[in-house]
């Protein structure tokens, strides 16, 4: 078995996360299954777990009941809609589930294994009665609240390197001092009003990879050393990229592989398990914005997961 010899990387996905485009949508539908179809690449260095749907008493946790049976019962009305970028079809609201239950699941298995993927999620701007900006249920904090209240850890840090501000993560976790949550983005990008996190980190336009990485590692390190979580939630969104639609930044490819190297050395230093979802990813070319998804999560995925490679001899 290639587990024997190499590293065996944890990746979550649900059928359902690959949906057709519902009518008016202005969001690129086609990331979710160009990531899959570049992880099958990687051949049986893979292993794949496909989620259970998130129980909708979980979803009731973080979100307002009636925005939730709006969702799963697809009625979502018109100004919420507009406010997620699409409507809710049944199809959609089943992806709506998938994806929670799939954050959930990469935690347990990165509790397990150091480190699991989900191949969607990131959903980081859903609110407690509402979606926005293409989130509908924000599985960050569904699966942070439902882990510690399940007493599974006793501290989260949600790390957020998304472009945009983890605003709806924020707001759905403000006041808990067992999920912490951390957000990097260009101040002056969307939202327009941002949430307070734990710990916020707004960058100037044009940010470069020096700039980047240096106001990243000054602050993360000291937040993860105040806080010493047991499990890192990470929302790897890749619009931090120069050439991004919706980012405001300049960095590259190798800053965002050098983005993920150092949350990998600062998790692998503290011992912490990490669950990666994806994020932000914007441009006409879905594969290439695919590929940096995945560059993210086979940078992770290597650094992590080497914790269960067999000592040589065994
Ligand atoms: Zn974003």
């Amino acid at each position: 078995m290639a587990s024997y010899l190499g590293v065996m990387i944890h990746v979550v996905h649900h059928p359902a996360y690959v949906t057709e485009a519902p009518a008016r949508s202005t969001y690129r539908w086609g990331k979710n299954g160009a990531i899959r179809d570049l992880l099958r690449g990687q051949g049986d260095v893979i292993a794949w777990t496909e989620p259970a749907l998130i129980p909708p008493v979980w979803l009731e946790a973080v979100h307002d009941p009636d925005y939730v049976a709006e969702v799963l019962e697809a009625r979502v009305p018109p100004e919420k809609t507009r406010r997620i970028g699409f409507p809710i079809t049944e199809q959609v609201a089943h992806r709506a589930r998938a994806v929670p239950g799939g954050t959930s699941t990469a935690a347990m298995l990165a509790i397990e294994h150091g480190f699991a993927a989900n191949t969607a999620g990131g959903s980081h701007h859903a609110l407690a009665n509402t979606g926005a900006g293409y989130c509908i249920f924000n599985d960050l904090a569904v699966a942070a609240v439902r882990l510690v209240e399940e007493g599974t850890v006793g501290r989260i840090a949600i790390v957020d390197c998304d472009v945009h501000q983890g605003d709806g993560t924020a707001a759905l976790t403000a006041g808990r001092t067992d999920i912490v949550t951390y957000s990097i983005h260009a101040e002056k990008n969307f939202p327009a009003r941002k949430a307070r996190s734990t710990l916020d980190v707004g960058l100037p336009d044009g940010v470069d990879d020096d700039g980047y990485l240096e106001q990243l590692a000054t602050t993360l390190i000291p937040f993860l050393d105040e806080h010493a979580p047991d499990l890192i939630l990470y929302q790897a969104g890749v619009d931090p990229f120069a050439g991004d639609r919706l980012g405001r930044l300049a960095v590259s490819e190798a800053g965002l592989v050098a983005r993920d190297t150092l949350i990998a050395d600062l998790a692998l230093a503290r011992n912490l398990p990490l669950a990666s979802t994806v994020g932000g990813g914007y441009g006409d070319d879905v594969m290439a914005i695919a590929e940096r998804h995945v560059a993210a999560i086979l940078t992770l995925g290597q650094k992590l997961s080497a914790r269960n490679r067999l000592p040589l001899g065994a």
